[in-house]
Order: structure tokens, then sequence, then C-alpha cells
């Protein structure tokens, strides 16, 4: 049974620092800005709105992406509701500045319904904030039936549209419902603003972020930018509380507030997107390398080694030649017979080592077969080849059980065949037969050697080549 995770109050604490200190700086810096003032430019809150409305349908649409990328994220579309309606509910603000494109001074602003349009984005923001913090915590549980989807998010979108609707009415469209929160004579808050719905907005934001932190108990980066999404709202309310004048400077603050909360929960996103990158890249890489090497050696498999001959077949000149190494181990079969064959898989490994380190990074060493092995050396002439074959033998048969760290039982020898193409016209198929006919003749001359390929009976024992102790001679 696993034990339940205590809450981790060092996290808790190391935010509320964070977050005090960032929330000050900007305070002080906006406060800076602003004292040197005298007014505001009259455009300046409905442009810093567009803005924010900009910043919000983004958040919405990656919601709505990463939902369609993986449906067990339900929670992610009660945000984007939560960020779309905002962002619809801007557009009520800004029809409230009605004639702010003008370059002249705004004139007509009616203040009251860019109030109203402020109270429902809270409300619908901070009640759709928990519906997402409640889905993810059932997240794991079967509530994800198409079934349930569909009732969740017709909820959600109902739940949506029910508060533009309701905003849309009391923004002076239905002279039956009203709400005066601003004089926009005066330009003087009500009493029902300052003393009941600033109030109760705050707590509603409280109440979102202790439901947030009691149920995803900090635990990644994503709800961080919740956390500090809802200190900013609460801090903005907080400014707007005592500010009497709905132009008062708060308001600007405020705006600035709501949009470095929102700047920072899209660089979350980024970084998230980043990350996801960063990790599917790696599993690619992963499965891309299991899929073009043999588990066990983790030499080239031998679909990869035809791949990279018939690449390479173009490119074989005189100037540039490509030859072909095919190895076979000396009697494997009394190995496994001997000592087993998790001991015989040892071996195979261990000569597979010998061939990687005998070889440079662009040439290929491959485990076609059970104990057979082939090279691909290009821009290898046939005695550079020989050469490399020949060092690879002598290293193999230079080691038995006292100087291999416990990987080979026995001395182990092998049998080489080596073919060198010059010309493009033969097909790699050929060339491996080739070395494969030269490596056959290596066995039956003694085993333990390196033979060249040469044109039927011409081929012989290369002369450079010095056979192997144990193995006779034929
Ligand atoms: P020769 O010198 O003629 O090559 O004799 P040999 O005994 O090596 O004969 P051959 O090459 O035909 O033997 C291949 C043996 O390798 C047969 C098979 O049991 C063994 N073998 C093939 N794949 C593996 C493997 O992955 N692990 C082990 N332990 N043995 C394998
Ligand atoms: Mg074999
Ligand atoms: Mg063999």
């Amino acid at each position: 049974m696993h034990a339940k995770k205590s809450f981790p109050y060092n996290r808790l604490f190391i935010f509320f620092i964070v977050c005090f200190l960032v929330i000050g700086i900007l305070y002080v810096l906006s406060s800076q800005i602003i004292r040197h003032m005298t007014t505001m430019a009259p455009a300046l809150f409905p442009v810093m709105t567009i803005f924010l409305m900009v910043f919000h349908i983004l958040i919405a649409s990656f919601m709505v992406m990463k939902y369609l990328c993986d449906n067990h994220r339900l929670y992610l579309m009660a945000i984007a509701c939560a960020f779309g309606g905002s962002a619809v509910l801007m557009l009520g603000t800004l029809s409230s500045y009605s004639d702010w494109l003008l370059c002249t001074s705004i004139s007509r602003v009616n203040y009251n319904d860019a109030l109203i349009y402020y109270f429902f984005r809270n409300v619908l923001m901070s009640v759709l904030f928990i519906t997402s913090i409640v889905l993810y915590h059932y997240r794991h549980s079967k509530i994800h039936t198409l079934r349930n989807h569909i009732v969740i998010l017709s909820l959600i979108a109902g739940f949506t549209l029910f508060i533009l609707v309701l905003s849309w009415l009391y923004a002076s469209h239905y002279p039956g419902m009203h709400m005066r929160l601003i004089d926009n004579m005066t330009r003087k808050v009500s009493d029902l603003w300052q003393q009941y719905l600033v109030v109760g907005l705050m707590l509603c934001w409280c109440l979102t972020l202790g439901i947030m932190l009691a149920i995803t108990k900090l635990r990644n980066i994503f709800w961080y930018s919740g956390y500090f999404f809802c200190a900013f709202y609460i801090f903005t309310l907080f400014l707007l509380w005592p500010d009497v004048f709905i132009d008062g400077f708060g308001w600007y603050q405020s705006r600035l507030f709501e949009t470095s909360a929102t700047l920072f929960l899209i660089f979350v996103l980024l970084c998230d997107v980043f990350t996801l990158y960063r990790e599917s890249n790696t599993k690619y890489q992963n499965s891309y390398q299991n899929s073009i090497r043999d588990p066990m050696t983790r030499l080239f498999n031998r679909s990869y080694f035809y791949d990279t001959l018939k690449q390479q077949m173009t490119k074989v000149s005189p100037a540039t030649p490509v030859s072909v190494v095919v190895c076979d181990l000396d009697h494997f079969k009394r190995i496994n017979d001997s000592y087993g064959h998790l001991q015989g898989d040892k071996v195979i490994q261990f000569a597979a080592r010998v061939l990687q380190d005998a070889v440079r990074n662009e040439d290929i060493a491959a485990r076609i077969g059970g104990e057979e092995f082939a090279l691909m050396l290009s821009g290898t002439d046939a005695d550079t080849a020989l050469a490399i074959a020949e060092r690879i033998r002598k290293t193999l048969s230079s080691h038995d059980e006292h100087n291999s760290e416990g990987q080979l039982p026995e001395r182990v020898t092998i049998s080489m065949g080596v073919y060198t193409a010059c010309q493009p016209e033969l097909s790699p198929e050929l060339w491996v037969q080739r070395a494969d006919e030269a490596m056959y003749q290596a066995k039956e001359s003694g085993r333990n050697r390196v033979v060249a390929w040469h044109k039927p009976a011409e081929a012989q024992v290369s002369p450079a080549i010095v056979p192997g102790e144990t193995v006779a001679a034929p």
C-alpha cells in the first residue's frame, strides 16, 4: 500500500515568499512609473485590455489543443472555457469604451458596464478554475467515457454561456436586470461594489487558491502558474478595494498584474511544450536506436546494415572504395555445449565489443546472425580492410579466461572474409555474398584467419595472415 504523501509545507512557504517578492517588486516598479505621469493616455486601458484578451485567447486555444492531443486531460477544458469566456467578456469591456478607436479623447465610457463585465469575468474564472481542479483530482478515475466527457463539457460550456448572457443582460442591455456598481457621471464606485462584491471576489479567489493548493499539493509547474494567477488576482482586487474612483491608478495597476499573471501562465505552457518535445524526441531516438540495433550486442542489426550498404553503393568509386568484412566465430557450438548458452551470449557480446572498438564512427559494425558479424568500412581499400580484419582477429584470439574479465571461458577465434567494392555496378547483396564466400574459405582453410575475396580459382589466404595456433592450417 502506498503511504499517503504529506503536504509539502516547505514548498508552500517558498511559494508565498516568492509570490510576495514578485508582487512587491512589480507593485513598487509600477507605482514608480505611475507617479511620474500626470494623466493616463485615454486609450491605454482599452489597449491593455486588448493585449490581455489576445493572451487569454491564446491560452484558451492552447488548452483545447492540449486536450485534443490527450483527452484524459478533461480538466484543461474548464480552464479553456475560463479563458475563452474571459476573452469574450473583455470584448464587452471594450464595447463600454465605445469611441476608444477614435484618436480623440474618449468621452463616452460606460464604466458601469465595464465593471459588470469585470465582475462576471472574475466569477467565471474562479468557478471554472475550481471545476478544473476537481476534474484534475478525478483524472485517474473512470470518468473518461465519451458520454461523461460530453456531459461534463456541456455543463462547463453551459455555465460559461450562462455567465456571458447574464453579464450581457446586466450590462444595460435589459432594463429589467440592472446593477449599479458605479456612477458613470461622478465615476465613484457604489457601496455594493466596494463593500460586498470586491470582498466577495477576493474570497472567491482565496477559496480557489486554497482548493488548488490542497488538491495539487505544489507538485508540478503547471499548477504553480495557477497559484500565481490566483495570488495576482487576489492582489489585483486588493488594489482596487480602496479605489473609490474607477479611473484611479489602481485600475491600471490591476490590469498590469492581470497581464503579468497571464504572461507567466503562457511562459509555463511554452516550457511545457518544450519539455514534451524533449521527452518525445528522447523517446523517438531510443525507439529508433532499438529498431536499428541488436538488443544483445547493441551493434547494428542486419536490416540497417543492408540499408546502409545500399546508400553507399552510389558513392563507390576506385577513389572511394567500400570494404565489407563478414565474420563468424569458430566452433561456437562447442562453447554453447560446454559452458551453456548464457556463457555463449557473453562470448558473442565480447566479440561484438572487439569489433566495435576496431572501427571508426563512420563505419558500421553489425550482427547479421547468431554469432556472425559484418563490417562496412567506407572509403577503405582492400589492403587497409585486410589489416583491420587482421587486427580484430589478433585482438580476439589474444584474450582468454584470464584476461577477459570473466567474459570468455576459453580462447575464442574468428574467421573473416573481406570483399572490397570499387565500382557501383554490383549490388550490396553480392558484396556480402562475396565476403561470405571468402569467410567460408577461411573456415575451410583452417579457421582463425582472414581471407580476401578473389575471382574463382584465384581465392587465396592473405599472405600477411598467420593462422591461429590452436587451429591447424589445411
Ligand atoms: P564454425 O566454426 O563452422 O562456425 O562452427 P560453429 O560451431 O560456430 O558453427 P555455426 O557457426 O553454424 O554455429 C552457430 C551456433 O551459434 C549455433 C547456435 O546454437 C549458436 N547461436 C546462434 N545464436 C546464438 C545466440 O544468440 N546465443 C548463443 N549462446 N548461441 C547462439
Ligand atoms: Mg555461424
Ligand atoms: Mg561459427
